[in-house]
């Protein structure tokens, strides 16, 4: 034992001695000078007195002021300083992968090492850590995953929860793990950091735990509105009716020539324009009549607009734009860059900051530009809390984010842009007033500002639960329902019996709530379950690449576009891609013809001849590879690649795969004299999305369609279909593992004959019964 003290000692001796000489080298003596000018640097001595004296803190500070970066590295410097740095594990983790990677390399440099020695990082796929690693930033999802080898997190002294006002899903799921925890680790430290004044709520649910609160500063912002940026435009919105696929649907247009109007003109246009679209009487829970604002119609001629002038006009400093997301921030670029000034890179520096951002051009975000150059950059909500960025001076907000929401009808998780909360906004605003007053645009009035929601709906309120049920299970956390009762929110019961319930029908959980081997596999896959089966049913049976391209189709914004004037020129377009009652199979093949002109640099005119979006397709095919790199993680598919793709061919079978996925969405064709009409168990009569390839035809010469979404909008639409056959319905509805049980071939009886299909009905049992005898034996 005294030679391991010994040692320990030692090592810490050498590590304290290292960060003297960093610190008094030229470099060393500014990062720390930076460091101790952070307002995090003043309340050193009191945080680490409260995470001595007690077993959970919660530290709330603005943005900016050196939680992420500091209060770690405090920690660390405090263990060595004790003399136990060398036994020292701190974890601290983020919600988002480039967060981690971010400022694991920030914190290294900061202490004059190199990444992967004391500091780390460890995200999905990458990671830079060593043996003296003693500080480590990871994404919530590596620590979720580490507590299913290591449910005691033996080893780790202190872990840190960063972001935890996002209230994701993960970080909400972490937090009841981790409050089991405590009681059997009681020397375990646990600090939760907060950039929002709400620590109350985490203080309560942790028994009272104290709350240190870091003081910030921020210049004034001054703060525009829609109205007051459109009086200085010239512009004029005016409202504009547009037949949406559902029906009637307000849009918005801008009117270059419309005549300069005084103030209170535009104001009270802007009203009326809101009037008529139904968005005065806008309340939080009717947000979604609020996502026909389009901001693709608005934004981007009013950001072009406000970024030259500003570029013109304006005394220096950084442009911090907020996107929804990727596909509009590589939009916009592509506009500005084709800029005679804001396309100049002697003029201007064009960056974006997202979460598939390369590591170099991170860097650059942080970099001051020379002089006489001025930074642009087009962020998504990452830079709202996460990423901080220095110099900004002006910012410019959408007031959209892209969030998952849920739909209670279908049971579909969708990524869409939706509204912000107001303390988002304030948050965004606040990023202009760092280093001095600086301005805000809202690309939106202030009565639908107004109307936002105080906060966001924490994630677990608002999303489907199945893949959460499913992490739950994998963790062997016992009974699903009774540990989310025990969540910081719990979200409704029947919210949750309906994800068991809905885990059960697809084969992911036998009757007694245990998850299947199919199960089991689904947990290893990043994407909605249902989809997560289909791709490993596209591996087993080798058509791995359609599948592949069917199940990213599915997770990203709808490829095909239907521009309001040539409606039916798109559908034309969109018709050419199918031969065979699917717009599943149409995907696969627009796809493919896109890849090949992308061969011949030809994609944009691909996409634009066809009415595809290119943004689309770029997502497709780079969502494609990572999920076909989570799908080589499990096993089922050989890294050599040679067999996965031997029946890609096939059509029949890449239908039959898409039914084993989409089931229990099935909808039953009836034929009369002229055409045809559609029938679901729930919902009675259905209606098809007007652009679906099915939606042209006259005859369907299949008794039954699979599809993904159903919306309902007076009538319930479906969105994609695939029309399939008796027998493949018969043999892939369904669940065909071993969790298949009585109930599954009593519920696909029960479709059957519901839809007066007895014989059908009849011949199923039998033949399951058979499968069922095969399996056995
Ligand atoms: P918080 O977590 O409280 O929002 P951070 O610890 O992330 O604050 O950041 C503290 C300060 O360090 C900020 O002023 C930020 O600009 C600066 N900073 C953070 N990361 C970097 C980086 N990679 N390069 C340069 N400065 C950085
Ligand atoms: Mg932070």
């Amino acid at each position: 034992k005294a030679a391991m003290e010994n040692i320990i000692w030692k090592r810490s001796l050498q590590m304290r001695s290292q960060q003297q000489v960093w610190q008094e080298s030229s470099e060393g003596r500014k990062l720390l000078e930076f460091r101790r000018s952070l307002p995090a640097y003043k309340e050193k001595e009191a945080l680490l007195m409260a995470i001595s004296q007690n077993q959970v803190v919660i530290v709330s500070g603005e943005t900016g002021c050196g939680k992420t970066t500091q209060i770690p590295q405090f920690i660390l410097e405090s263990e060595i300083e004790s003399v136990r740095g060398a036994q020292c594990s701190i974890i601290c983790t983020q919600p988002r992968r480039i967060s981690a990677m971010s400022v694991s390399e920030r914190v290294a440099t900061e202490r004059g090492e190199k990444l992967g020695e004391m500091v780390g990082y460890k995200v999905r796929l990458e990671g830079m850590k060593g043996r003296d690693t003693h500080l480590l930033f990871c994404t919530t999802g590596i620590l979720l995953r580490r507590l299913l080898v290591d449910r005691n997190l033996k080893g780790i002294t202190h872990v840190i929860v960063d972001e935890i006002h996002e209230r994701g899903m993960n970080e909400d799921f972490l937090l009841i793990v981790l409050k089991d925890l405590l009681p059997r680790r009681p020397e375990l430290r646990l600090i939760l950091m907060s950039a929002t004044l709400d620590a109350e709520l985490f203080s309560s649910y942790f028994g009272g735990a104290p709350t240190v609160h870091i003081p910030g500063f921020t210049y004034p912002v001054q703060t525009h509105f829609l109205e007051n940026i459109l009086e200085m435009t010239g512009y004029r919105l005016t409202p504009y009716n547009q037949i949406d696929d559902y029906g009637q649907e307000k849009m918005w247009k801008m009117n270059k020539q419309a005549p300069r109007k005084r103030k209170s003109q535009i104001v009270s246009a802007v009203e009326e324009a809101l009037r008529a679209a139904d968005l005065k009487d806008f309340s939080p829970d009717t947000q979604d009549s609020l996502s026909c604002w389009n901001p693709d119609c608005i934004g981007f001629n009013l950001i072009e607009y406000l970024l030259c002038n500003i570029c013109e006009k304006e005394k220096p400093g950084a442009v911090l734009v907020f996107m929804t997301g990727w596909d509009d921030i590589s939009s916009l670029k592509d506009k500005l860059l084709a800029h005679p000034i804001l396309g100049d890179s002697g003029r201007v520096l064009l960056l974006a900051c997202h979460g598939s951002m390369a590591s170099e051009e991170q860097r650059l975000i942080f970099d001051e530009p020379e002089d006489g150059v001025r930074k642009i950059v087009l962020a998504t909500n990452i830079a709202e809390t996460s990423i901080t960025i220095n110099d900004v001076v002006f910012v410019i907000d959408c007031g959209k984010a892209k969030e998952t929401s849920y739909d209670a009808l279908n049971n579909t998780p969708c990524l869409l842009p939706s509204w912000i909360s107001k303390v988002s906004a304030q948050q965004r605003r606040g990023r202009a007033g760092r280093v001095r007053p600086g301005e805000c645009y809202h690309l939106y009035p202030k009565c639908v500002y107004d109307a936002f929601a105080d906060y966001q709906l924490p994630e677990i309120l608002r999303t489907p639960l199945q893949s959460l049920c499913l992490q739950i299970k994998s963790l062997k956390l016992g009974s699903i329902s009774e540990f989310l009762s025990r969540a910081l929110q719990s979200p409704e019961l029947l919210a949750v019996q309906n994800a068991i319930e809905y885990l059960k029908i697809i084969g992911a959980l036998d009757e007694n709530e245990n998850l299947t081997v199919l199960g089991r596999y689904m947990t290893m896959l990043p994407m909605d379950p249902k989809l997560g089966k289909m791709l490993i049913l596209g591996a087993v049976f080798n058509c791995l690449d359609p599948v592949l391209t069917v199940v990213t189709g599915l997770s990203v914004r709808d490829p095909f576009l239907t521009p309001m004037d040539k409606k039916d020129l798109a559908e034309a377009a969109k018709a050419q891609f199918s031969r065979d009652y699917s717009d599943h199979l149409a995907l696969v093949r627009a796809y493919e013809g896109w890849k090949e002109a992308e061969r011949d640099l030809a994609g944009y005119e691909y996409c634009w001849k066809n009415f595809l979006s290119a943004q689309s397709m770029k997502a497709i095919d780079a969502l494609r590879r990572e999920f076909y790199s989570s799908l080589k993680d499990t096993g089922l598919v050989d890294s050599n690649n040679a067999t996965c793709n031997a029946w890609s061919y096939d059509e029949h079978l890449i239908r039959a795969v898409i039914c084993y996925g989409l089931y229990p969405g099935i909808c039953s064709v009836v034929h009369n004299e002229k055409s045809f009409s559609l029938k679901t168990m729930e919902d009675g009569q259905v209606l098809l999305y007007s652009n679906s390839i099915n939606a042209r035809e006259s005859k369907i010469p299949y008794p039954w369609l699979v599809f993904n979404e159903k919306i309902k909008v007076n009538s319930v639409f479906l969105r994609d279909s695939t029309a399939v056959s008796d027998s493949v319905l018969l043999l892939f509805g369904g669940s065909i593992s071993r969790g298949d049980t009585d109930g599954h071939l009593k519920m696909l009886g029960g479709y059957l004959e519901f839809f007066m299909k007895p014989a059908l009905a009849e011949m199923y049992q039998s033949l399951r019964r058979e499968l069922d005898d095969l399996i056995q034996n």
